[in-house]
């Protein structure tokens, strides 16, 4: 949060998100289960995907979490004084300009390159670091020709090696299997060291994926990246926006910006309080974006257990939704829509604005108020 905003008050916002702790610590212990012998993790960068880092990580080390992955040393850093006693692990790595806070919070930074490693081990006095090996995305990590050779030279070895799957979230895809021969292969170039390959996906693609630490995330917050894995996560995040005005409008009338909505029938329409600004993404609208010419419908919102459709352009701060088929007393100013939730899941709502569950997380902006339970 930037310092120049404080939190929403609840009263006053059009749109809030509740958290359910005790969802997310139940999705984590699952994951332990499907982790094996392996100790289980948790990825809380982006604030937690978006939910609260220092929430989503003191709930989890409450429940026996002891290693945890953020982005770059100022998520550590922000972590730390929180858990003073777990590992944090900066996934971005390390420069001259984030040593000094590395050191400061103790963190554990993940090297990527053959130059990190030199400066790590050149000036860091022994201490830790994970190593990591890029297996086949070409995003970070040495190739395995370099670790090969890393692993022959006489820096002082790495606490932990790792490497992160391409394409887990699709179980039969080949890259998956070439991936875990060539981390098997890499990991007896360093003896005796602990080793890290699945995220949320590759926990499900079994034992050879396990190895000694799991790193889920988005399976946490209530994810289901692997369309049919067991179990299916609790979700833990609930996305509602406030009604502001219910309008009566005529079949043939036009809604929202650009005109690229017509009224098929008399209607009543819920013009609620969020927006593409909250990460109500404009994608999702019910027509006029260039994925409704592709993908069938838009968004929907939930009252009640039953679906209504967004209409028109998701506008900066406010959305449209066709209430029509709603009784009049389901429904009025001041009501809440459910936008994802017990009623529409994470992945559907994602779906809908030709996104991933990850981004619609993320996304979520700084205007809902927050409420944790559990
Ligand atoms: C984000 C991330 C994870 C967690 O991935 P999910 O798909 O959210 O489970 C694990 N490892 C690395 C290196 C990551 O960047």
């Amino acid at each position: 949060m930037s310092p120049s905003q404080a939190p929403p008050d609840p009263g006053a916002a059009t749109t809030r998100m509740s958290v359910d702790l005790t969802a997310l610590a139940a999705n984590w212990l699952s994951l332990r289960e499907l982790s094996g012998s392996a100790r289980c993790g948790a990825a809380v960068k982006a604030d937690g995907y978006g939910i609260g880092a220092i929430e989503a990580a003191s709930r989890l080390a409450r429940e026996g979490c002891r290693d945890f992955f953020v982005a770059d040393a100022n998520e550590g850093a922000s972590l730390r004084p929180h858990l003073p006693d777990v590992r944090i692990h900066v996934l971005n790595g390390v420069f001259e300009d984030s040593f000094a806070q590395i050191l400061a919070h103790d963190l554990v930074p993940v090297i990527n390159s053959t130059e990190q490693a030199a400066f790590w081990t050149g000036t860091a006095d022994g201490r830790a670091y994970a190593l990591h090996i890029d297996t086949g995305m070409n995003r970070l990590g040495l190739t395995p020709e370099q670790a090969a050779a890393y692993a022959q030279s006489d820096a002082p070895p790495p606490a932990l090696l790792m490497s992160h799957f391409a394409c887990a979230d699709e179980p039969g895809h080949p890259l998956n299997a070439r991936q875990i021969e060539m981390f098997e292969a890499l990991k007896a170039c360093f003896p005796s060291i602990e080793a890290s390959l699945a995220n949320s996906a590759g926990i499900h693609l079994g034992k050879p994926a396990h190895h000694d630490l799991t790193r889920p995330g988005i399976s946490l917050y209530g994810g289901n990246p692997v369309a049919d894995a067991n179990p299916k996560m609790r979700p833990v995040v609930t996305a509602e926006t406030r009604v502001l005005q219910i309008r009566q409008a005529r079949a043939g009338q036009p809604v929202s910006y650009g005109a690229a909505h017509f009224l098929s029938r008399d209607s009543r329409i819920a013009v609620c309080g969020i927006g593409y600004a909250d990460g109500f993404l404009r994608a999702g609208s019910g027509a006029g974006v260039p994925l409704r010419s592709a993908a069938p419908k838009g968004a929907f919102g939930a009252i009640n257990g039953k679906r209504v459709p967004v209409i028109g352009k998701i506008t900066m701060d406010l959305t449209m939704f066709d209430v029509t088929d709603l009784g009049e007393d389901e429904i009025g100013a001041g009501s809440w829509i459910e936008l994802f939730g017990p009623t529409i899941s994470l992945e559907e709502a994602a779906q809908a604005a030709g996104t991933i569950s990850y981004e619609m997380l993320t996304s979520l902006g700084r205007r809902h108020a927050r409420r944790y339970t559990g």
